[in-house]
């Protein structure tokens, strides 16, 4: 999608701080981040939102990525989260599938 942010930080015409790339999968640190480490994870292709991603390679492949960035970063030690907020109640503002990875923190639950 062209006029996506994320697609454009996939693409590498958008900067960001990338942390990890592989197979359909990119990820980079969050610019507003929320805790000591926060680091979006997101499918190269465009996909809008959680319930449009039908194919169960998605998810390996994220979760592949996610499990080797939360040990790159030390965070199997203490705890992390994966969060994805999907649609507007969630306060979904990019528009393209992403799963925030949250961590080096005590994170408060339930979250608001
Ligand atoms: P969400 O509210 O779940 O849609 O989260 C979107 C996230 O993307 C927020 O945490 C933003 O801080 C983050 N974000 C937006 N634009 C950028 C960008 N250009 N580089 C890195 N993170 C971004
Ligand atoms: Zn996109």
């Amino acid at each position: 999608m062209n006029d996506c942010i994320f697609c454009g930080i996939a693409r590498g015409v958008i900067e960001s701080g990338k942390v990890y790339s592989g197979g359909d999968v990119f990820a980079f640190n969050d610019i507003n981040p929320q805790a000591p480490v926060h680091i979006v994870v997101i499918p190269s292709q465009h996909i809008a939102k959680l319930e449009d991603a039908k194919d169960p390679a998605v998810f390996s492949q994220i979760f592949k990525a996610i499990d080797i960035i939360v040990k790159e970063k030390g965070l199997d030690k203490n705890g992390y989260r994966v969060v994805v907020n999907s649609g507007r109640d969630a306060g979904q503002a990019v528009p393209h599938l992403h799963f925030h990875i949250l961590g080096g923190r005590t994170l408060n639950w339930p979250p608001g």
